[in-house]
């Protein structure tokens, strides 16, 4: 017994290491240099050929295509769930300089080992062969070249180590002012000592022509990571000053932790940049952010036992106003290893590949374009049983409901036939969630009628939940008034 309890632990300890980031590579970001047109923009934008002021604050919407790339097996994909974190996230880091990011089209799944961990050759192949045009292409690897994250100028597109797009991490909003036109803070100083008439001064004299062009930005020579505040060895300027580099910087190579804005010149230069170089991304932005509720889980209903391992009917409440659900299930209270990992548009998924015997738990995300941020449902949790034949069960199960549309003073017919189980309990469920009708009669009838009163059915999707011997099953219908 004692050894069970142990390798079992060792077993929960090991899928508890999988699961954690491994140490972030040392290298931050592998941008060593920005596009020709970047380049030509900045120099514009700093010697105040482009006007700088900007009157039109309006939201600016630019649509990401997120790519997700996994091992040739298709392991070792990053997580749903840290991505719409980290996008929830990124819109709360850009909503000064009011740039809303949002997920455009589906996921973009690649197995690819070569792409999953790559140098720099095979990155720009991956995104050669993947970019989607009219968007801004992220991909989400193990390895990106060595680095927590880099800009390619000749792609235009930007690769992400998973290990760095977690909860709290700002690389991503880094790579992306790469992508808007943003040369680090210590631009220069990225292949070793500028010469000194190219190092920025501490008083900021020469800050037009030195270090990243903008003179809101202090001078910076840290071309590593570096905690804040910064305590190393005193900076000092070609005239003998002391250089005190802004920690709190997005484009500076500061902790994490540290960072928390883009300048005032920044973000002017990013939205004319957008303006000016990449108007393909401004068409079709989508409904603006509106709040999401939360969803309210409906079955199997929590702790229930037995469910078929090949076919658990998982059901939730519709939300208002999303377009899409995060469905996910794992053994694990961390989400890791899911077993369903899928976004759709439904609020009924038939999910299987549950081992018998084990106990899963899962958790639903209403979302949208623009709104990745709303809350997980409660986490509920079923013990898979033995698989059954419900499929064909199913394909037999007929149910007729009528009269369609429902005429004022009627009753609703559901009626089912071709039951092949003894039933447990019969139960109707309206597009809230709520029970409208439940039954737990013990009965042998193939054939059913249930009769509804009309005047509390509102026009929707109603799910029909039949509890029997030999499993549950769920079906959908309509009412149309
Ligand atoms: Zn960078």
């Amino acid at each position: 017994m004692k050894k069970f309890t142990f390798s079992l632990l060792s077993f929960l300890l090991s899928v508890s290491l999988l699961s954690q980031n491994i140490a972030p590579p040392s290298n931050y970001c592998g941008t060593i240099d920005l596009s020709p047109v970047q380049k030509a923009f900045l120099k514009q934008i700093q010697s105040k050929h482009i006007q700088t002021t900007i009157s039109d604050r309006a939201v600016i919407y630019l649509p990401i295509q997120v790519h997700i790339v996994g091992t040739d097996n298709g392991s070792g994909y990053y997580r749903m769930e840290d991505l719409f974190n980290v996008i929830c996230s990124l819109n709360e880091q850009y909503q000064p300089a009011n740039i809303y990011w949002y997920l455009k089209g589906d996921i973009d799944y690649i197995n690819n080992s070569s792409f999953y961990e790559h140098d720099f050759a095979s990155g720009s192949q991956m995104m050669a062969q993947n970019n989607v045009p009219g968007r801004v292409n992220v991909y989400f690897v193990s390895d990106p070249a060595g680095n927590c994250g880099y800009y390619s100028p000749n792609r235009d597109a930007v690769a992400m180590a998973k290990s760095c797009a977690g909860q709290g991490s700002t690389t991503l909003a880094h790579e992306l002012g790469h992508y808007l036109s943003l040369p680090h803070t210590f631009s220069g100083w990225e292949g070793g000592t500028p010469a000194p008439a190219n190092q920025e001064r501490a008083d900021g004299s020469n800050c037009q022509s030195a270090g990243d062009g903008f003179c809101d930005t202090r001078a910076d020579y840290l071309a590593y990571r570096w905690n804040c505040p910064y305590s190393g060895v005193a900076l000092i300027d070609p005239v003998g000053d002391t250089v005190h580099p802004d920690e709190t910087l997005y484009m500076s190579y500061s902790s994490d932790h540290c960072q928390n804005k883009f300048s005032a010149e920044q973000q002017t230069a990013m939205r004319q940049y957008i303006m000016l170089v990449h108007q393909d991304l401004l068409n079709n932005p989508p409904n603006s952010y509106q709040l999401l509720d939360t969803a309210r889980l409906i079955a199997p209903l929590n702790n229930a036992v037995n469910q078929p391992a090949n076919s658990v009917p998982l059901v939730w409440s519709k939300v208002p106003g999303a377009t899409n659900y995060h469905v996910i299930a794992s053994r694990f209270s961390t989400f890791a290893i899911p077993v369903v990992d899928k976004i759709i548009s439904d609020t009924f998924l038939l999910a299987g590949s549950f081992a018998p015997g084990l106990t899963y738990r899962w958790k639903v995300k209403p979302l949208t374009a623009s709104n990745t941020c709303a809350s997980y449902s409660e986490v509920w949790r079923f013990t898979a049983g033995q698989p059954n034949g419900i499929n064909q069960q199913e394909n037999q199960l007929s149910i007729r409901v009528y009269p369609i549309p429902l005429k004022n003073g009627s009753d609703l017919h559901v009626r089912i036939t071709n039951i092949n189980q003894i039933i447990m309990s019969i139960r109707i469920l309206n597009p809230a969630g709520q029970t409208i009708y439940y039954n737990t009669d013990n009965l042998t009838e193939s054939n059913r009628q249930i009769d509804l009163p009309t005047a509390q059915l509102a026009s929707g999707l109603y799910f029909l939940q039949i509890e029997g011997d030999q499993g549950m099953y769920i079906r959908k219908f309509a009412i149309i008034r």
